[in-house]
């Protein structure tokens, strides 16, 4: 049963000592994939280089997270783009993340939209997929992406409202959900609504999980069987169903093909 991690920071600072480890925990927990998801400018720096390090197993998404918007500059702003605009031919980028809208960062509202209009422009010009944090901001989000010619769009995390998971599978947006799925009602009520053909797994590693069975152990990939597990339960379907339909969303939504 080959597994995926859609949404892992490998490029944060936690995990700058102990990445190859993390590699190998990934590789003999069967997780064939990884998205390196980055926050700023040095992040998607270190993004590619895992990616070119561990060619065929990390991946890249690039771009400018919302809680990093209130220290960035114009010139980091310009830098990013320039960084990405300049990788369209690089196999291993395979989308614009992570970006979005954080309602707790409310301060700083006006420049989270600037930076992520500026990001979703990014993509429509790169033809790439976007990878979207929308911390109490998913109905705005869903409401205000169709201005923008996508190639396609991955709720990370999606927690709620329902209303707008409907709305964004009407359409065509795919979901990723990680370890609460295992243990949140709420996650596991969007996971039940969700086909398992919009579905992604994901860690969003370092972030730690404080509930059972995780434990607030360090995250690694490897908890990804767990999280197909829950899927698996929650869906009534068989879990090696489950990781072959993950495998082909995967496929189907990064535009890559896994061995
Ligand atoms: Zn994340």
């Amino acid at each position: 049963m080959k597994l995926i991690d859609a949404h892992i920071h490998l490029s944060d600072e936690e995990y700058s000592k102990c990445v190859h480890e993390v590699i190998a925990e990934a590789k003999s927990a069967n997780v064939v994939a990884l998205v390196s998801n980055s926050m700023d400018l040095k992040t998607s720096v270190e993004s590619l280089r895992l990616a070119e390090q561990y060619s065929g197993m990390v991946y890249a998404a690039l771009g400018i997270h919302p809680w990093n918007v209130n220290v960035l500059t114009e010139e980091e702003l310009r830098r990013t783009v320039e960084l990405i605009s300049g990788q369209t031919q690089n196999r291993a980028l395979v989308a614009i993340g992570e970006i979005g809208l954080d309602s707790k960062y409310e301060k700083i509202w006006d420049k989270q939209l600037t930076v992520f209009n500026e990001m979703l422009r990014l993509a429509e010009k790169l033809d790439l997929p976007v990878i979207i944090h929308s911390r109490g901001t998913t109905a705005q989000i869903v409401d205000m992406l169709p201005s923008y010619k996508l190639r396609k769009v991955l709720l990370h995390w999606f927690s709620n409202p329902i209303s707008a998971l409907e709305k964004a599978l009407e359409k065509g947006y795919y979901i990723t959900e990680g370890p609460p799925t295992a243990y949140s009602n709420g996650i596991r009520e969007v996971v039940r609504r969700t086909p398992l053909t919009k579905l992604l797994t994901e860690t969003d590693g370092p972030v730690r999980f404080y509930r059972s069975p995780f434990n607030g152990k360090r995250t690694t990939p490897a908890f990804i069987s767990t999280v197909v597990e829950a899927i698996s339960e929650i869906k009534k379907i068989d879990a090696t169903i489950v990781a072959e339909q993950i495998i082909k969303n995967f496929e189907g939504f990064f535009g890559v093909k896994l061995d």
